[in-house]
């Protein structure tokens, strides 16, 4: 008969001591009967009598060696010892890591009356270990190092060095320390001067892993061997890099068995290197797109994991499609994760036909071009806004321009490239290669940034002055 199962780890007679038995009757040869087909029907390996309710030291179990039914059980011997997960039928839904002997022999009544010594290891040890807990009145929740719920325990787990610096990086850290996998430490770039009094000043990353209690390392380099050394000392499953801005050294990409995973700023194999998100404004892309890899000894060349395409607005600055990448990247960084600690990840090598570069920005990508097309100006200036900034020149002076709107994609007749064609009320219209593009934002070379309109009312600028020379004509 299938007995109905005591549940809750405060039931009283889940909290008792059982009693001996005495007599081995009828009774006490239904109760192992039940026992075993009630255990079999909630498909447990193991049940003893005080879980349906019966405070006898009575157990059962199976875990695939055949049955086993024992009455008045004792562990008569103990050795070694073994961590592993285990759960129990009267607290469904959680599981425990719980320490036990490896090895044990119990010594009981089998239903015959016989006494019966039984030599254990491995799974059947913890099983009977586990059982005859329950006769005193012990769950295994009581001797669990850590208590799980089961959905928990399904979900995929990689230990996880991060190695980060900057403002990009932050939301990848903190959905991974969100997530199922452990993240053993951070590895961030020392303290830099910074600011106006060139004082040290911790990375974004120290500052946010040092909120989220987790060990920080600033090596000077990732390439001294007392780095790696430590690195090996952890043994991390995988390496994550976002945006650490140190080259890889060979002993660092094949220490971790999963190898170093990337973020990279771009749909791979276009825009490899240092500033993905800056020339995919400055091209006029209207898509880019988040990619994880496995990092390879060329530069952002490593075997594809998973991409994510975004779409880039008309008028979206550098910062804006950053803050946005760093938020996608970092829910695609957790994924790929997933799928690599669940077996199910699969590499794809880059099409090396279609690579294109997006080298760091130099002062010459800074330079505004008036003979170009206010399209084309439009995509620079947002481009590089808030960082570095488009520049031009007025009457000689550095003028940085940081926001602006095409208002024509036509220019009139004999206007020349870079002259002020008109005043609006938000700011000065300039002519272009091809079409007009309003001023809206500005900072003058020594001056604070604002709007055009400040601009106006604090500068000289009239219809006809041009911009765009440094050697002060107009
Ligand atoms: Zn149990």
């Amino acid at each position: 008969m299938i007995l109905e199962i005591i549940k809750g780890d405060d039931s009283p007679v889940l909290r008792r001591r059982a009693r001996e038995v005495r007599k081995i009757g009828k009774g006490i040869l239904r109760l192992l009967d039940d026992l075993l087909e009630t255990m079999r029907e909630a498909q447990g390996l193991g049940l003893a009598a005080p879980q349906v309710g019966v405070s006898k030291r009575v157990i059962v179990c199976d875990v695939g060696e055949g049955p086993i039914k024992l009455i008045n059980p004792v562990v008569v011997r103990r050795s070694g010892s073994a961590v592993a997960w285990e759960g129990c039928l009267s607290v469904p839904g959680l599981l425990g890591e719980v320490e036990r002997a490896e090895e044990v022999t119990v010594k009981g009544l089998n239903p015959e009356g016989r006494e019966t010594w039984i030599d254990a290891s491995g799974l059947l040890a913890r099983v009977l270990q586990h059982e005859i807990d329950h006769l005193d009145g012990i769950l295994f929740l009581d001797r669990a190092r850590r208590v799980v719920d089961e959905e928990e325990f399904e979900r995929p787990s990689l230990s996880v060095v991060f190695m980060g610096t900057p403002d990009f990086a932050v939301p990848s850290l903190e959905r991974l320390a969100e997530s199922s996998h452990r993240i053993l430490a951070v590895v961030t770039q020392p303290d830099r001067p910074a600011g106006r009094g060139k004082r040290p000043t911790p990375p974004p990353i120290k500052r946010k892993a040092e909120e989220l209690g987790l060990t920080v390392l600033q090596p000077e380099s990732i390439k001294e061997p007392s780095f790696l050394t430590k690195l090996k000392e952890l043994e991390p499953d995988v390496v994550v890099c976002v945006a650490f801005g140190q080259i890889f050294p060979a002993a660092l990409l094949n220490l971790p068995p999963h190898g170093c995973i990337n973020l990279h700023a771009s749909l791979l194999p276009e825009y490899r290197g240092a500033a993905p998100i800056h020339r995919a404004i400055m091209d006029g892309r209207e898509r880019s797109g988040v990619t994880t890899m496995i990092m390879s000894p060329g530069l952002d060349k490593g075997d594809i994991i998973l991409q994510e395409e975004m779409d880039i607005g008309p008028d979206e600055t550098a910062g804006s499609l950053h803050d946005r990448m760093a938020r996608v990247g970092a829910e695609l960084l957790v994924r790929t994760l997933d799928e690599l600690a669940r077996g199910e990840a699969k590499p794809k090598p880059q099409d090396e036909s279609r690579a294109s570069y997006a080298p760091p920005l130099k002062r010459e990508d800074e330079i505004i071009d008036w003979g170009r097309s206010a399209r084309e100006v439009h995509n620079q200036v947002r481009g590089l806004a808030p960082w570095p900034g488009a520049f031009t020149y007025l009457r000689g002076r550095l003028l940085k321009v940081w926001a602006g709107r095409i208002l024509s994609e036509r220019s009139p007749a004999r206007a020349r490239s870079g002259q002020v064609i008109g005043i609006e009320e938000d700011g000065p219209v300039i002519n272009c290669g091809e079409g007009t593009y309003l001023l809206l934002e500005v900072q003058p070379e020594n001056g604070r940034r604002m709007t055009a309109r400040d601009f106006l009312n604090g500068y000289e600028l009239h219809v006809g002055d041009v911009l765009g020379s440094a050697q002060g004509e107009g």
